[in-house]
């Protein structure tokens, strides 16, 4: 079967001034809860059942059609690593990146959607806790400074983490320094930790990336919609009365370091989930070798993945603000 040419994208645009927003679902394949929402977004706007007053609206429902098709979290690679536009592109996911990067470089506001496999409490993603990054927006003729923290206490969740590009550079420099630990090339790249986010970001913009619940959980798909929705509400882009306005008292979760596999041998302790938290001294893994690694300070657990290849990320640890 050949691979899938084109990209579909919904878009919008009052007819008065206003931000200028991009919503992003199926960067990975199998999460399709951002898909589901926009789709029913759009059939929202189609109908006029809502309307958009000001500003534009752009939605892209499946942002990696091939990862998709096969239902599986990337097609060749991984769309959100490597996300910038190439000048000879090689996979079909820097084919997409050479579509998605000049629509991104045109919008104030990103939001990407996505799911996870483990774990229950949906969050959000922003640039970083101690220096909340934002951008200028005319909101009904006002010039507003909209923060990255702003926009993600209005997705409806309760826990915010943040400093993700920070880190995961600091294991690249780590990585870079390690001797005897073969070394994919990709992973020695700061800019092979280039997301959405952070290429928006790069174009002035501010960028959150909400993880809605589990991949398969229905509910996902409807904190997907009310984010949306909220989103829409709150920057004055639709009529007040379709959306609930609620503004979350936020929890902020700080990265600060990221353990890589080094040997496939290397293995966790605990089934460790996203947010467990873990007592200073725990015993969280053990490579290959024995040697094992300990919790240095009262912390939490973040993006752990049993099935990380040697060389990549393998989980990350956090503290709780
Ligand atoms: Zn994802």
């Amino acid at each position: 079967m050949i691979n899938p040419t084109h990209l579909e994208a919904y878009s919008f645009f009052g007819l008065h001034k206003g931000p200028s927003l991009l919503i992003l679902g199926g960067i990975h394949g199998d999460e399709i809860c951002g898909s589901i929402a926009i789709k029913n977004i759009n059939k929202l706007l189609v109908n006029k059942d809502i309307n958009i007053l000001s500003g534009s609206l752009t939605m892209i429902p499946v942002a990696n059609p091939l990862a998709a098709r096969l239902n599986t979290r990337n097609g060749e690679r991984n769309l959100n690593r490597n996300f910038y536009p190439k000048k000879n592109p090689k996979d079909f996911e820097d084919y997409l990146n050479n579509v998605i990067c000049p629509i991104i470089s045109k919008h104030d506001i990103i939001l990407d959607l996505h799911s996870f496999k483990t774990g229950i409490k949906p969050f959000a993603l922003i640039k970083s806790i101690d220096e909340d990054h934002s951008t200028n927006i005319e909101i009904h003729g006002q010039n507003i400074k909209l923060y990255e923290k702003t926009l993600a206490s209005w997705l409806g969740i309760e826990t915010v983490v943040g400093n993700w590009t920070n880190t995961y550079e600091k294991g690249v420099m780590r990585r870079k320094k390690m001797q005897n630990v073969e070394k994919g090339h990709l992973n020695l790249d700061k800019r092979y930790g280039m997301g959405t986010t952070e290429y928006s970001r790069l174009n002035g913009a501010i960028a959150v990336t909400l993880e809605c619940g589990q991949h398969q959980d229905p509910t996902s798909g409807d904190n997907a919609f009310n984010a949306i929705l909220s989103v829409l509400g709150q920057l004055k882009m639709i009529e007040k009365k379709r959306y609930k306005s609620k503004i979350s008292n936020i929890k902020f979760v700080k990265l600060y370091n990221v353990f890589d596999k080094n040997e496939f041998n290397d293995r966790f302790l605990l089934s460790w989930k996203n947010f467990d938290p873990i007592i200073k001294n725990t015993e969280i893994a053990i490579r290959a070798n024995g040697e094992k690694i300990r919790a240095p300070s009262n912390c939490c657990i973040l993006f752990p993945n049993k099935n990380a290849l040697p060389g990549q990320e393998w989980f990350y640890l956090a503290e709780n603000l």
